[in-house]
Parts: structure tokens; sequence; C-alpha cells
């Protein structure tokens, strides 16, 4: 049980950070946060500065409940507080949320913020498959462009992006491969055309 104490305050933890840091950016008087891209400026945008490794950083702690057969997670709903809990062995993929909530921290550039409701029940009771989504914003007044059914590759995609990187290391094999490979993705995920 200490362990889902736990799981409960790091999830909740990063998941205020999170939002903390997104809602600064939205409500940035001149629309966009310092050192945020406009529509237009991503579009023609292809930067200089290398990407971080950050590949090679530690993930987020999983806690897992070994007191009864199947593993369990909480999610507790930034939301509206409502905590869902998901069996592992169910296919869901919930044990993904921490790491997928770093990742999306490191993105600085580009005002996006990760979407986890889906996997509230309350909020989302009609949804038995929940999905990541990605929320992308330009400016105050501009409503997100939002992605649903993202991986961490995506989110790996957006962020070296962002930084101006040439190419894309993929995330399982950790290949090297060229950025304008995963234009359509970017695009797809961005909500906007852009060159490569
Ligand atoms: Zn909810």
């Amino acid at each position: 049980m200490w362990c889902n104490v736990i799981f409960i305050v790091i999830v909740f933890t990063i998941a205020f950070i999170g939002f903390t840091g997104y809602s600064l950016a939205k409500d940035n008087a001149n629309n966009l946060a310092p050192g945020q891209h406009s529509r237009v400026e991503l579009a023609d945008k292809l930067g200089q500065l290398p990407p971080k490794n950050f590949l090679e950083e530690p993930m987020g702690a999983m806690c897992y409940d070994t007191a009864v057969p199947l593993n369990r997670t909480q999610f507790i709903c930034p939301i509206c507080g409502e905590m869902t809990v998901y069996h592992s062995s169910f296919g869901d993929n919930i044990e993904e949320l921490p790491t997928y909530l770093l990742l999306v921290r490191k993105i600085t550039k580009i005002d996006v913020k990760l979407d986890d409701t889906q996997f509230c029940k309350k909020c989302n009771p009609g949804i038995s498959s929940p999905q990541y989504c990605l929320l992308v914003k330009y400016g105050k007044n501009e409503e997100a462009h939002k992605t649903c059914g993202i991986t961490d590759e995506d989110i790996n995609l957006l962020y070296e992006f962002s930084e101006g990187s040439k190419d894309h290391i993929t995330s399982y094999t950790r290949d090297k491969r060229p950025m304008t490979e995963y234009k359509k993705r970017l695009e797809e995920l961005l909500g906007t055309k852009i060159k490569i």
C-alpha cells in the first residue's frame, strides 16, 4: 500500500508541475511564452542547436501492489481528482504515464501539454482503451491542436524537432534517421505545415 501512496504522490507532483508550466505559458500576455514558437515561426524554423541526449536520463519510477495477484496502478485525474484503478494485465498503458510526463516537460520551445484525461473513468466513462493525447497551442486565444494515440516516439520526435535536430533517434533500436522522414507525423502533431 505504501508503494501506491508513493506513486500517487509522484503522479500528483509531476502532473501539477506539468500543468503549472503549461498554464504559465498559456497565460502569457503576449500569447506565447518567451522562447516559444508561433505557428508561422515553426513552419519556417530549422534550428541549429544539437538535441539534448535526454534518452540517457532516468525515467520515473513505478510502483506495484504485490499483495494482490494483478499489478494495480492508480490514476488520479488532474481535472476532477477521481481515482481510477487499472490492472496492468488488462493491456492498458497507464504504466507509461510518469515517463510521458517527464518527456513532455523537456519540450520548452513549443507550448505542448500531455492530456491523460482519457484514463479517468469519471471524465470519460465510455472509453475502454484510453489513449494519451498531445495538446499544442500557438497562442492564448487559439484552440489547442489535439492529437490522440501518441507514443513516446512522438514526444521524442517533437522534442528533437523543437531543438532543431536534423535527425531523429528511434526509441527502440536507437537508429539515427533523417528528420525529413518524419515530416508528415510532425505536421500531424503540430497541426501545421513545416519545412524540413
Ligand atoms: Zn476526471
